[in-house]
């Protein structure tokens, strides 16, 4: 096995195809250098010595010494000078790189091989003494927190401490004299916590933070990050070698970091940020504010700092030229980091750049639209989750919200809740139930579940590449950085802003569209969906086969699946109604009354309540087909509980309190879920049938009289387990429909089928299609049934299952394929078998899970139905599946 894979001087061993091998950032690395682009030489460690790291004791394959030894010497011969010679060192970083990019997840060592003597040497070789000392203090703190174990804070506090003992503020005021002095003071930190001396050895070093940087994959930061985004702990990461370009020699030097487009808007412009005289991270960490790339960038930020284009013209040149060109190389957006050494640009990093939901949409229609990709990869680009941050609300521009402050755009939408200052305790409270808005100074990889649990965050420093931006784009979570304005007090947990005070529990808004905060809760807007939201889907409506259906009753909800653009709707559940108003009286009258005549009297009442429902529905959806479910819960649910419930159903019905709660203890069910419901109450009492039938079928002659369309009715009875229950609801249909025709001279049409959720049923399913006419497979309550597991009690143990590997996702989110998908297909099989050309749907949450559609694409289902807010998700996953 090859373990090293060299790169530089215009030839690569390894290219961007050998991501799995080399990780995003070793592959991409070698894809420049083969470009012809600058790149400093140096070679990548693979992930597959990861692996034997891991499998085998934390040690390294027998021959990788000297393939990394082979390595060294032709980096040497590149750079003209060898790795570990003392009077003129070849420094290099070492740098880690999984195949997916997990930002500052894992750690990076610069300036490696600086010890007392070569130090001395870089001095003499960079005429800078000061530049020298800065970068050896720089290497012993990164080495000693990275690899020896130590804490920032150690060396920081005794940086602070010397900085005060001489009235120095900023580190710009220390002197090369100073430099020395603070790199001794750390090293005599180091040697007191690990009792031992700074490492001197540049091989020891070397291999150090190579041990480091595979250790590091498994860091408890690393592993939340992988959880959070089902990245397998098996893929491992590489380690990347290379020599050192110094952007902190003089004002000829820079670093920074670049975007090829807008990751916030997506917008068609270079877009990035740099620092004058500084080294890799000062950029990302926050800790001097950046300046712009563009001249563009630069004005609208309102900045006086000179932008790269202005002060370092023909390096802004250079690097423009080589951004578009790996964007068109990439076919996609690219995140680069950079450094100027001396007036000569290196190019350090090169990825798809992450960016927000609406940036991902705007790119992928622009690239489609400049003949980069086609409409199919445009298609195919979109994670159809993300366009869940498009169908987010912002704030209402009529609510003239007062603003505090105002911060970059750094995450797009807006959220309200409570300030909190702690990232724990947002968890915490986020657990509880309660919104809150994360506030730090900045954030770190520690905070990533405290950002996660929060509604939106906000930081007072960095630039829009900061830790906090970065990670909020990739949550899609509302974000604001850099308000400068905000004085955050940890201690007092409070901040203030323009002479107020805002404390922990005090609601705020933020508006990462904008970069706004704004005191109070805000009147938020829904979502417009036009521009290339409507342009992609078009595409994507064109390019999927199933249809998209929404899950909705309420006219509200009912209007909102059409806007999002809902083909029907696969389930109105009737019952929801029931519980509106005054209605749930009438609903208890029928429960709870001795005969079929006592119910007819109780039912009358609810009809003309469900006529106007269903007439609604139907005229909202007109043209497009709808779903009526006939009354699924158990009746458990609607029975009164208190006295006062009972006395107001007793009076409303004439009837004795006691006898009611007598008949109530009667019907009260250990085991409702698999109780009295479903189909079981059409065929106990079959009037209820009759008068939801006749509400549905009135309401659909009343709908065409107002639209002029004539409604698709579809009847479907949930819960059947074979034929013989499907007949006997069927009849009574017909035999409603049959008197509705009689009584007004019109024949309504309607189809009757059943929900299929129950895995007799998908035995049965040949003998039930020969009288349905369509079935939906109703996939939380077959998800229940056939792995006999309670969605409401699966909480205390499914989590263990994943966490133990027993269950790869949760199958109530993500449909157990070999399982109940399988019921899904074989029922297909069976159902079409028996009825050719039978319309086959789904109406579980699964209908909105773009795993679970790809699997209902295979199975060839008609349509799936989810919640209206799912509607653009599985507008798209659908596409993506037919693709
Ligand atoms: P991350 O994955 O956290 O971005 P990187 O490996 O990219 O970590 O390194 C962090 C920073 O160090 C980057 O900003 C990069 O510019 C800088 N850096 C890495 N290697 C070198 C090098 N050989 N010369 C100069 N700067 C470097
Ligand atoms: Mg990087
Ligand atoms: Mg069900």
């Amino acid at each position: 096995t090859k373990w090293v894979y060299h790169f530089g001087a215009g030839a690569a061993d390894g290219s961007a195809a050998l991501r799995d091998l080399l990780g995003g950032k070793g592959a991409n690395l070698a894809e420049m250098a083969a470009l012809g682009l600058p790149v400093p030489p140096g070679f990548t460690i693979t992930t597959e010595v990861c692996t034997h790291f891991y499998a085998n004791g934390k040690t390294y394959p027998a021959d990788l010494e000297a393939e990394v030894e082979a390595a060294l010497t032709r980096l040497g011969e590149i750079a003209g000078h060898a790795f570990g010679e003392t009077n003129w060192p070849l420094l290099v970083s070492v740098r880690s790189g999984a195949r997916a990019s997990m930002p500052g997840m894992m750690d990076t060592v610069l300036n490696l091989g600086l010890n007392d003597e070569t130090v001395e040497a870089l001095a003499k070789i960079a005429r800078n003494e000061r530049f020298a000392y800065d970068s050896y203090r720089r290497f012993i703190e990164m080495y000693s927190t990275v690899v020896l174990g130590l804490e920032h804070h150690e060396f920081e506090d005794a940086l602070e401490a010397y900085k005060a003992a001489r009235g120095q503020t900023l580190d710009t005021e220390l002197t090369a004299e100073d430099w020395r002095k603070v790199a001794a003071l750390f090293k005599e930190i180091v040697e007191k916590a690990t009792s031992r001396p700074f490492p001197q050895d540049a091989r020891q070093q070397l291999w150090g933070a190579i041990g480091a940087v595979f250790s590091s994959w498994m860091n408890a930061r690393a592993i939340i990050y992988r959880q959070l985004h089902n990245i397998p702990e098996n893929w491992g990461t590489a380690v990347t070698v290379q020599a050192m370009v110094f952007g902190n020699m003089d004002d000829q030097s820079a670093t920074g970091v670049a975007f090829t487009r807008n990751p916030s808007t997506g917008a068609r412009e270079l877009y990035g940020e740099f620092l004058i005289n500084a080294q890799g991270e000062d950029v990302v960490a926050g800790i001097r504010t950046p300046q712009s790339i563009t001249e563009a960038a630069r004005r609208a930020g309102g900045s006086e700092r000179p932008s790269m284009e202005a002060a370092l013209p023909q390096i802004f040149a250079e690097f423009r030229a080589i951004a578009q060109r790996l964007e068109t190389h990439y076919r996609d957006m690219q995140d680069m980091e950079f450094t100027v050494e001396r007036g000569r640009l290196w190019m350090l990093q090169t990825r798809a750049g992450k960016r927000t939901g609406p940036a991902a949409l705007k790119i992928a229609v622009d690239l489609a639209t400049e003949g980069l990709i086609s409409r199919e990869e445009a298609i195919l680009r979109i994670d159809p989750l993300s366009l869940d941050q498009l169908l987010h609300p912002t704030i209402d521009p009529d609510a003239k919200p007062a603003i505090l402050a105002s911060g970059l755009p750094a995450s797009p939408g807006a959220a309200a809740g409570e300030i909190v200052f702690d990232a724990a305790e947002a968890e915490k409270l986020a657990a509880a139930g309660r919104k809150v808005i994360l506030v730090r100074v900045e954030t770190s990889p520690e905070d990533i579940g405290g950002m996660h649990a929060a509604e939106g965050i906000l930081t007072t420093r960095g630039g829009m590449t900061s830790h906090a931006a970065v990670v909020a784009r990739g949550m899609g979570k509302p974000c604001v950085c850099g308000v400068g304005a905000i004085r955050v007090n940890y201690e007092e947990q409070s901040f203030s802003v323009a002479g107020r005070r805002f404390s922990k529990g005090d609601l705020i808004t933020i508006d990462g569209s904008a970069g706004r905060v704004i005191a109070g809760a805000v009147t938020m807007r829904q979502p417009e969906l036009t521009g290339e939201f409507a342009v992609l889907m078009g595409w994507a409506d064109k390019a999927r086969r199933m249809r998209v259906r929404a899950n909705a009753e309420t006219a509200a909800d009912t209007r909102a699946a059409r806007r999002f653009g809902a083909e029907g709707v696969g389930l109105a559940r009737t019952e929801h109604m029931f519980f509106e108003g005054e209605r749930i009286v009438a609903v208890r009258e029928m429960i709870l009354a001795d005969d079929a005549a006592g119910r007819r009297a109780a039912l009358a009442k609810l009809l003309p309540m469900q006529r106007a429902d269903f007439q609604e529905l139907f005229e909202i959806m007109s043209g497009l087909p709808v779903t009526i479910r006939l009354l699924d819960p158990p009746l458990h649910e609607f029975l009164p509980h208190s006295d006062t419930e009972i006395a107001e159903v007793a009076r409303a019905m004439g009837a004795d309190p006691a006898k009611l709660r007598q008949r109530a203890r009667e019907l009260s069910e250990f085991n409702p879920m698999l109780g009295f419901r479903g189909v079981r109450l059409a065929v106990a009492f079959p009037e209820i049938v009759e008068m939801q039938a006749r509400a549905i079928l009135e309401a659909a002659i009343a709908a065409a009289a107002v639209t002029g369309v004539a409604a698709t009715v579809e009847i479907m009875v949930p819960l059947v387990f074979g034929r013989p229950e499907l007949d006997f609801v069927r009849a009574q249909v017909a035999a409603t429909a049959a008197a509705v025709t009689e009584e007004t001279g019109l024949t309504p049409s309607y189809k009757v089928g059943t929900m299929i959720e129950l895995p007799r049923a998908c035995l049965r399913a040949g003998e039930i299609a020969q009288t349905a006419e369509f079935f939906s497979f109703g996939t939380n309550d077959l998800t229940q049934t056939a792995l006999g597991v309670s969605r409401d009690d699966a909480g205390a143990f499914l989590g263990v299952y994943s966490q133990k590997g027993i269950l790869p996702a949760d199958p109530f989110v993500t449909i157990d394929q070999e399982g109940v998908g399988e019921l899904v297909r074989l029922a297909a099989t069976r159902a079409r078998a028996e009825r050719p050309g039978i319309k086959l749907g789904i109406c579980g949450e699964h209908g909105g899970d773009p795993a679970s559609i790809a699997f209902f694409e295979s199975v060839g289902l008609d349509y799936i139905s989810c919640s209206p807010f799912r509607v653009p998700i599985a507008r798209l996953a659908a596409a993506q599946a037919a693709l």
